[in-house]
């Protein structure tokens, strides 16, 4: 990796293929001495927060038509806001912008603080807002980093650390990269390439103006950067629920009042465990004798674990049990109810 020509690449690219975007002051007009407006870089950067550009720029356009400086925004009304914010989502959002824009109107005189602390001192103005404006709209020498820059860091230098854990190595890898020189059109630069090149899926490897340095790429499997955690299984138990009949009722019990299902009408069941049940074994745990017949199983999600239960089903009687009509079981809770159902027409 040679950070140097990798910037110079990465800045030409930009400079030949910047996004033309209506917040955007692009490579040439930079060079020229045109600087972006911090109010639209803020407000475009806090409408692209969880919203694709196609989206956000029809909303961009009304806002900075209605309200042109962050001064017209603050003196707003609040419901005009945010009925006007309607449909990009998000309304603590809102309510942080319209917390932001008086705060720059009464404290600062309607001028955004120049740097990035200045920037983040503000109310409802994120880190990686403040370093974004302060280097599009300042260019401070900031570290700007969103989900596609972690992408692009990811792949350029072949991070096995799964996300989420590796969001500080990736930042430090990007920081590395970032230098006084242009500053804000380093950090649009790398948002283009995420945007459009270097994308989560299919990245265009073959147009990227940085494929010689990039490691994934030589690794042959690009897109598998970033590394995820993988999710961990869900745990699963096993047990035995007993479809006991006597006519037509159903033997029930009452479950312990502490635990899953405390204190509530059930099946009786054994012991849930980790591995699954013998039809031996769970003949011995049944609660009464009685020709017990395997009548198939049936599963259930709980939020932590998944649950099979083996079913067995007899005709007979039994001590301690809650006999119920078959119309009555209705009111089991869906594990026992599902169990029952499939215990007693498994049977027919
Ligand atoms: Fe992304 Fe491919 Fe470029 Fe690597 S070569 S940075 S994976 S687009």
């Amino acid at each position: 990796m040679n950070p140097a020509a990798l910037r110079a690449q990465l800045l030409a690219w930009y400079d030949a293929n910047a996004r033309d975007l209506p917040w955007r002051v692009g490579p040439k007009a930079h060079a020229a001495g045109v600087r972006a407006d911090p109010y639209r870089v803020w407000l475009s950067e806090v409408m692209l927060q969880q919203t694709t550009v196609p989206h956000a720029t029809p909303y961009f356009l009304a806002f900075t038509a209605r309200w042109p400086t962050v001064a017209h925004l603050a003196a707003e009304a609040d419901g005009e806001v945010m009925a006007a914010w309607a449909g990009l989502g998000y309304y603590a959002r809102a309510r942080n912008l319209l917390a932001c824009a008086r705060a720059v109107a009464a404290d600062h005189g309607g001028v955004f603080p120049d740097t990035e602390a200045g920037l983040r001192a503000l109310p409802g103005l994120g880190p990686y807002t403040a370093a974004a404006v302060a280097a599009i709209a300042f260019d401070e020498a900031t570290n700007v980093v969103d989900g596609n820059v972690e992408r692009v860091m990811a792949r350029l230098f072949a991070v096995e650390e799964p996300l989420p854990d590796a969001k500080p190595e990736l930042k430090r890898l990007a920081g590395g990269l970032v230098r006084d020189d242009r500053p804000g059109d380093w950090a649009q630069a790398l948002m283009d390439l995420g945007a459009t090149v270097c994308r989560p899926k299919a990245p265009l490897c073959d147009r990227c103006p940085v494929a010689g340095h990039c490691a994934a790429l030589a690794g042959g499997a690009p897109e598998s950067f970033p590394r995820r955690t993988a999710k961990t299984a869900r745990p699963h138990r096993h047990g035995v629920a007993y479809v006991l009949t006597r006519g037509d009722e159903v033997a029930l019990v009452r479950r312990p009042p502490k635990g899953l299902l405390g204190g509530m009408l059930a099946l009786p069941t054994s012991d849930w465990r980790t591995g699954p049940w013998s039809e031996a074994e769970a003949r011995a745990a049944a609660p009464a004798p009685a020709d017990w017949r395997g009548v198939g199983e049936v599963e259930h999600g709980f939020t932590h674990f998944t649950l099979t239960l083996k079913l067995l089903r007899a005709e007979g009687e039994a001590d301690g049990m809650i006999w119920t009509p078959r119309r009555g079981l209705a009111a089991l809770p869906s594990v026992f109810l599902k169990a029952a159902r499939a215990g007693l027409s498994n049977l027919l």
